[in-house]
């Protein structure tokens, strides 16, 4: 079984900075919103019952899932939402187990913003948050994606807390240096799990 840690914080704390660091550490990162992307492309069994399920226009011209067009069914409809998740749940949950299952390092890092509000810390041995001052991610996120300090605002307070996240973590980030010191912070995580998972083997 491969050893798994779970890396999980807010939008714009650095999961991205934090996870490409581990990959070029050489470890396995699975990204739980990859996953549950993959599940649905064209050529998946998933796509073919949502199309059946929802008729044809929930396809775009190319063959894709419309999403705008999916978002906008379930959020008018509860019962579409269940049936929808009820569906797609299961599949994420197999497609993350699978890459967690074929990784190629000693250990594997499960990447998720929902790390443990969708109860995917289950999977995880550990669970390693990834922790920034507010006003930081606020500053981050604006200067990254094309929004207003206000909507990335609203989108913080509809996630978990930073106290909420921490209670569950078993291992810290925090990511209000440089990227250089970030990545010494990634290096020392890295020698941890090293060992970590080799004493996880031996026993
Ligand atoms: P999301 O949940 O929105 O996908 P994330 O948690 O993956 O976000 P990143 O994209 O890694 O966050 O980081 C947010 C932004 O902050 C990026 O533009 C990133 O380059 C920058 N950033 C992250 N850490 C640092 C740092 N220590 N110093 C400077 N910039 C940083």
């Amino acid at each position: 079984m491969t050893y798994v840690v779970g890396l999980t914080g807010g939008i714009g704390s650095g999961k991205t900075a934090v996870s490409d660091r581990f990959k070029a550490l050489g470890i396995t990162v699975v990204d739980a919103d990859v996953a549950s992307r993959v599940v649905v492309e064209p050529g998946r069994p998933a796509l073919q019952l949502i199309a059946e399920h929802f008729g044809a226009d929930i396809l775009l011209a190319d063959g894709q899932l419309n999403r705008a067009e999916l978002r906008k069914r379930i959020f008018q409809d509860e019962s579409e939402r269940l049936w929808l998740e009820g569906l797609l749940h299961p599949l994420i949950r197999q497609e993350i187990m699978d890459g967690l299952n074929n990784a190629s390092s000693p250990y594997a890092l499960l990447v998720s913003p929902l790390l443990i509000e969708s109860g995917q810390s289950k999977f995880t041995k550990r669970v390693l948050v990834v922790d920034v001052p507010e006003e930081l991610q606020l500053s981050r996120t604006v200067a990254r994606d094309n929004n207003s300090a206000e909507q990335v605002k609203a989108i913080m307070s509809a996630q978990a807390s930073r106290e909420q996240r921490l209670q569950h973590a078993d291992d810290v980030i925090v990511n209000d240096g440089s990227l250089e010191q970030l990545h010494q912070k990634v290096q020392e995580q890295h020698e941890k799990y090293l060992s970590l998972a080799a004493e996880a083997n031996d026993a």
